[in-house]
């Protein structure tokens, strides 16, 4: 008789297995909540420059469980702060490479084209003229890369046209 109870006392609820079982069910749920809460943490800290915005979003990844992460995850910032400042930081770089490109002459200090041989507004002389076909030529060339012909190294040039940064 009393090995025949002995099953259903197992299953009871006052039995220290089952109640150990209980305890850890809870206690994984609590871990994954936490877990998830934090990650939310995580995610909202690479995202939102603003701590108290952060903050909030953790509140948010912890209440309601589970389904806070989900709603945060619906009104995250699409980009990483650290993508937003490459982002920013190669567009600068390309501003300043824009920035290279603007010629100046030397003297008047007039906006000039790379291919003006003298400057419209001072008539300095820039740039050279390719003796055979006329484009204008760098000083260090030593052949004109438009129709082949050696330039000589005597030729007049003014072409310290500089890049100048704003
Ligand atoms: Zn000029
Ligand atoms: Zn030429």
């Amino acid at each position: 008789m009393t090995l025949a109870v002995l099953p259903l006392a197992q299953i009871s609820l006052d039995d220290p297995d089952w109640t150990l079982l209980r305890n850890l069910g809870i206690g994984l749920v609590v871990v994954l909540w936490l877990a998830t809460a934090y990650w939310t943490f995580k995610d909202a800290r690479r995202r939102i420059r603003d701590p108290w915005l952060v903050g909030l979003a953790t509140l948010v990844g912890l209440f309601p469980p589970f389904l806070g992460p989900i709603v945060y995850m619906f009104f995250r910032p699409p980009e990483y702060i650290q993508d937003a400042r490459e982002r920013e930081l190669e567009i600068q770089a390309m501003e300043e490479r824009l920035a290279q490109l603007d010629l100046r002459c030397p003297v008047c200090r007039a906006k000039v084209e790379p291919s003006y041989l003298v400057c419209p507004v001072c008539t300095t002389r820039l740039k050279s003229a390719c003796p055979s076909c006329g484009q204008p030529v760098d000083s260090l060339w030593q052949v004109c890369p438009y129709c082949a012909t050696d330039i000589p190294p005597g030729l007049p040039s003014l072409d310290d046209v500089r890049t100048e940064r704003r």
